[in-house]
């Protein structure tokens, strides 16, 4: 039996941390005397993550809730407790970096079922959706 541990960080753990976070604005489009900097984006959560339609998008480690069309005087911590008011980063009393190793192992395991269950609620809410849809269609067929 093999008792390895893997001690690697994913991508997803590494970003839990501010200073892998922030070096991902490497090629950040947007100009950097704005007041909305790649500093203060990862300081409040945010990693960069373009697409070629969204070229100055971020995305937060903790809830993934997605950010794009930033403003030059935005606030990020503002805009993050705007648009996503449950995430786990928002109740966190100290940075990420200053947490014990178990207290680290604790909101990976937290971040982990926070995402998890945004998944089944999105999954729940789509059978739910297509179950209408389909009972429409039943019933359609029955009155004929
Ligand atoms: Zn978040």
């Amino acid at each position: 039996m093999d008792h390895n541990i893997d001690l690697r960080l994913n991508k997803d753990v590494l970003m839990l941390l501010e200073n892998a976070r922030l070096e991902t604005y490497e090629k950040w489009p947007n100009d950097k005397t704005w007041y909305c900097t790649p500093e203060k984006l990862a300081k409040s959560g945010f990693f960069f993550n373009p697409s070629s339609d969204s070229p100055d998008n971020v995305c937060c480690a903790f809830c993934r809730k997605e950010l794009d069309c930033w403003d030059p005087d935005d606030e990020p911590l503002a805009e993050h407790k705007k648009h996503s008011p449950k995430c786990l980063f928002l109740t966190l009393s100290c940075p990420v970096e200053n947490l014990t190793a178990v207290e680290f192992l604790k909101l990976v395991k937290d971040v982990t079922v926070f995402r998890a269950s945004y998944f089944f609620d999105k999954a729940i809410s789509t059978f739910e959706s297509q179950a209408a849809d389909t009972r429409q269609e039943i019933i359609k067929h029955i009155s004929k």
